[in-house]
Order: C-alpha cells, then structure tokens, then sequence
C-alpha cells in the first residue's frame, strides 16, 4: 500500500480524491468507485500499488499502437481495477475487482520493473495497460520516470478519464497514448460504461496538445455505436480537435461480459472505414481479417508504406527513418529501423 497523490483529508477523516472525474468521496474504511484506492483512517492509499496482475512483453500493434515503433515488442503491465464500468469490458476479471478478489502473479517496486524491462531482450519499454492504468497512477508515474531516465519508451493504454492536473503529470513521463473513445454520446457513457463523455474528450485534446503521441480506438458494438451519423461526428470531432492524422482503430467487438450481443458485421466495419477515411489519414480495422485495412499508406502519394499480418509488419515503401519512399512525407515519426521486425 502507498499514499495517493490527488486527495484531500475532509472532517470526520472523509476523504475527497481527485485523480478522476468521479472525484469520489470516500469514508474511512471505504474504497473510491475504483475498488482499489482506499480511505485508511484519513489517508487515502493505493492498495494496487506494485501488485501486478499481468505481465507480458506483447508487440506494440496489441496496445494497438500502429505509429510507434512499428514491430517491436514492449513489457505490458496490468493491476486489477478500474474507474468505468463497461458491461462490454473485454478485460473485466481485472479490471472489474478489488485486489481482494486478485490472485496478485508479480509484486515489484517501480525500479524493479524498470530494471526487469531493461533486461528483457527485444524489448523498448514499459506499457501500462490490460486495465485502467489511472487507478494505480502513483506506481505508474514513478516507474514512467525512471523508464524515461533509463531510455524506454512508455506507454498508457487508457480510457481517458482522468482529471486534467494528474494527466499534466504524466504527459512527458509517458511517452505515446492509446485512448478508448467509446462513442460520441453522452447516454452511451452514461449507460453502458457509468461514466461521462465530456472528461475523455477533454483529455484527448489536453494529449493532443503536448508533444506526446496519440493514438484513438473505438470499439463498434452493432446497434450502440455503429450510428453513421453519430460516426461521423465522433470523426469530424477527432479531425477538427486532434488533426487528421491522428490514427484511428475501430476494432470489432465479440461478446464479452454483461453483453451477450452477435459480433460485429464486417460490412459495418467496412462502412465506418470509408466514412472515417474521409476526414482521417490513418485509420485501421482491428479484431479482424481484413486485408489492406491493418496497412499503412502514405496520404499524400498513397504508396503503401507498411503491410501487416496481425502483429507482424514488414516495412514495404518506408525509408529507414519512416518517411514514404516516393514523396518523402515524413508519416511514422517514431521509428526503429534496426530493430529485428521479422
Ligand atoms: S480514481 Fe478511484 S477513488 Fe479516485 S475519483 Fe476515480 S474512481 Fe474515485
């Protein structure tokens, strides 16, 4: 257990924490609407601090970063917790317990882990990611200092719904985001993940500000969020507030916890492509064989730059410092090229 950083002590030891939009008000003895962070007689304490669920050195595409460091392989990390409630959650043993109801596999101090990501071959960093890394922000934000002080690369793979003086801390720390934008509703929020959508949107753009690489995934489940006319705002948004290229996976939902809905039809993931292409450079197709729609193409020229299968890439019409070979635009800004890709 370590203090939480973003809290203030009330009377009668209530505590008030302030690290997401929740800003839950928590008795003594009681944990915030996260499960993992915890009121101890006025102190409000991390109870996931170095208590490591998950740990797995996964290629980057699974976070799904496609414009960072392309083919190479990152130290995942997990906690148990999370600060939404989606009935979807793909990761809900996690994400949805207390550490209680945890089976803790890793228990490391944050300069453990970074010395166990500096010796694990092929590896470029640390990721944070399986569930909220928001709820063990403290463990995060200490193990991201030292990663960056050692030469990793960091990731968070998040929700976005985090308060906006905690995500200042973290951006420079953290290196490259991939945020979940679940939908361009405000009911959908409210209904499927108890939450709200306005708090994402803010932290998308507080990113998208900073000099930190960001990357976009929404999970089309048929008949919630796969309206084309919501769609297109959701697209128009991210163009206007983001820019353009900023990339965009829509990934295919399957079944999973609370929603027992059929898959998504591959013609619904097809159609938001076309239309999402019409206001963004760089947008994928995720949890589906789909040929050309995991690749890379250059905007300007359409030379196709990187071909993917699943998790592998081979660079096809990039030069060795990721720039189109035919126009030169500089599109994959982060690149290893002497990294083993095969
Ligand atoms: S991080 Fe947890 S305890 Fe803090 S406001 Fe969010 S849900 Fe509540």
């Amino acid at each position: 257990m370590h203090e939480a950083l973003f809290y203030i002590e009330l009377k009668n030891k209530e505590v008030s924490c302030h690290l997401c939009p929740h800003n839950c008000l928590i008795e003594p003895d009681h944990a915030g609407d996260c499960k993992v962070r915890i009121n101890r007689n006025g102190v409000l304490v991390s109870d996931v601090y170095g208590r490591l669920e998950a740990m797995n050195l996964d290629p980057i595409e699974k976070k799904a970063l496609f414009h960072f460091y392309p083919g190479t392989k990152i130290l995942s990390v997990g906690t148990a917790g999370c600060n939404l409630h989606c009935s979807f959650c793909q990761n809900h043993p996690l994400s949805q317990c207390g550490v209680s109801d945890s089976k803790a596999q890793h228990f490391l101090a944050p300069e453990d882990l970074v010395d166990l990501a500096k010796q694990t071959a092929h590896n470029i960093g640390v990721a944070f990611t399986y569930n909220e890394p928001t709820v063990n922000y403290e463990f995060m934000l200490s193990a991201a200092v030292n990663a960056r002080a050692v030469g990793l690369h960091t990731v968070m793979v998040s929700n976005g719904y985090i308060n906006p003086e905690p995500l200042s801390s973290l951006l420079g720390p953290i290196e490259a985001f991939n945020i979940d934008l679940k939908a361009f509703s405000p009911k959908f929020y409210r209904s499927y993940c108890k939450g709200k959508l306005n708090p994402v949107l803010k932290a998308i753009k507080q990113i998208a500000g900073s000099a930190c690489h960001l990357e976009l995934t929404t999970l089309v489940i048929p008949g919630l969020n796969d309206d084309l006319v919501e769609f297109e705002h959701l697209c128009k948004w991210i163009a206007n507030e983001t820019g353009s290229s900023t990339v965009l996976h829509l990934s295919r939902y399957f079944p999973a916890y609370q929603l027992k809905l059929n898959p998504t039809p591959a013609e619904t993931l097809f159609r938001m492509y076309d239309l999402a292409k019409n206001f963004l450079h760089h947008v994928y197709l995720g949890n589906l064989f789909a040929g050309e729609y995991g690749d890379t193409f250059c905007p300007h020229c359409n030379t196709k730059l990187i071909e993917r299968d699943r998790y592998r890439i081979l660079p096809v019409g990039m030069d060795k410092h990721g720039a189109c070979e035919h126009c030169k635009t500089n599109i994959i800004k982060h690149y290893l090229n002497e990294y083993d890709h095969s």
